[in-house]
């Protein structure tokens, strides 16, 4: 399948992997968007929450306590952190493999307005 977040949880394409487990891969965005901007990706190809089935229940739900693993390793979990998924290309979804984006490391609150996320 020509993914390209296949490819990174692969590591044919090469990232900035910080983290990664038999489910999950973790990576920082190419772009970011903010001062700390990372990619939780599952390693099982899902197009977006719009592609979730009820099997994928459970790997949901750890994604989130990754996400949370995460946040407490980089040292943001006590200053807070944000947490979006986009859907489809109407929620500014660019890359069709399932992403949960981890956003922080803002110094003020005015900053933390991320432009094409909420
Ligand atoms: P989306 O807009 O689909 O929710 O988010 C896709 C994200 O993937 C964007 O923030 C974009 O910067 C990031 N991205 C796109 N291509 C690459 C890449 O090749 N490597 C990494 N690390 N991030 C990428
Ligand atoms: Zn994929």
């Amino acid at each position: 399948m020509d993914c390209l977040f296949c490819k990174i949880a692969q590591e044919t394409v090469p990232a900035s992997i910080i983290y990664k487990d038999d489910e999950f891969v973790v990576f920082k965005d190419i772009n970011p968007k903010a001062p700390i901007h990372i990619l939780i990706i599952p390693r099982k190809h899902i197009v977006s929450i719009n592609h979730l089935e009820a099997e994928d229940e459970s790997l949901i739900g750890k994604m989130f306590l990754t996400a949370k693993k995460i946040a407490k390793k980089l040292e943001i979990d006590e200053k807070g952190y944000k947490l979006v998924f986009n859907v489809g290309r109407g929620g500014g979804q660019i890359i069709d493999h399932l992403h949960l984006h981890l956003l922080a490391g803002w110094k003020n609150s005015t900053e933390r307005n991320v432009p094409g996320m909420p």
